[in-house]
């Protein structure tokens, strides 16, 4: 187990190395006490490349809502396909039929923040609770909830360390990642959405605007309850 001072100086460290030593030093560390919660971004593509370049059999998961656009379902096989891999596929124990027959048709609508918490934060939790660490693709870039996020930090939120390789990188280099390795993205990206999580919470974005502001419009709302 790592103290908070180890944590600090390994965030240190990392600060100011590359990705992939953050990603070969949590796989090295952690091995399969570790997991890659992966919402198939293309931060995260370029996090699933830079694991399967050090360990072909390292533990990828994502929350699959049942609501994702189709071009992400396809994306995803894709990627399996490429790298052959199979990707764990994590799901609510609350079925959209129940969803629907609880609390109606279209939850996301009147209480986004209970459907996330149903879809993904509870089956990330128990995820989560098996494990020591996690790695995630966020940016410090991509909103103002996640400007102070740290290249390893303690999650207080879910018990475990987080490990956020990507923190300093710019979408300009996330999409020199991918095309210099030529993999394949979510069309979407290009179409208006720099940011994509379930279909009926996405919408494009306006010139000017961050990258998440076309997450849950309408609503306050910016993160899915995944990251503080
Ligand atoms: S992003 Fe929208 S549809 Fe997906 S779990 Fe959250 S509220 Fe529900």
């Amino acid at each position: 187990m790592l103290d908070k001072e180890q944590i600090q100086e390994l965030s240190m460290k990392f600060e100011g190395a590359q990705p992939q030593d953050a990603v070969s030093w949590a796989l090295n560390t952690f091995g399969k006490d570790m997991a890659f919660a992966c919402s198939f971004g293309m931060e995260d593509i370029c996090i699933i490349d830079m694991i399967l370049k050090v360990s072909p059999d390292a533990r990828i998961f994502y929350l699959d809502t049942s609501l994702f656009f189709k071009e992400t379902y396809e994306l995803i096989r894709k990627l399996e396909d490429r790298y052959i891999v199979k990707f764990e596929s994590v799901k609510s124990e609350c079925p959209l039929e129940q969803q629907a027959q609880q609390y109606g048709d279209a939850l996301w609508k009147i209480n986004p923040d209970l459907c996330c918490s149903l879809r993904k934060v509870v089956p990330l939790k128990k995820q989560l609770s098996t494990l020591k660490a996690w790695m995630t693709g966020i940016r410090r870039e991509q909103a103002p909830t996640r400007a102070n996020a740290k290249p390893v930090e303690w999650d207080e939120k879910f018990n475990l360390v987080k490990v956020n390789p990507l923190v300093r990188w710019t979408s300009h280099d996330v999409l020199g990642y991918l095309l210099k390795y030529d993999i394949p993205y979510n069309p979407l990206h290009d179409k208006g959405y720099p940011s994509i999580g379930c279909e009926p919470c996405t919408f494009p974005v306006n010139p000017g605007e961050d990258a998440r502001a076309g997450r849950w419009r309408g609503f306050e709302k910016k993160e899915c309850g995944l990251h503080k």
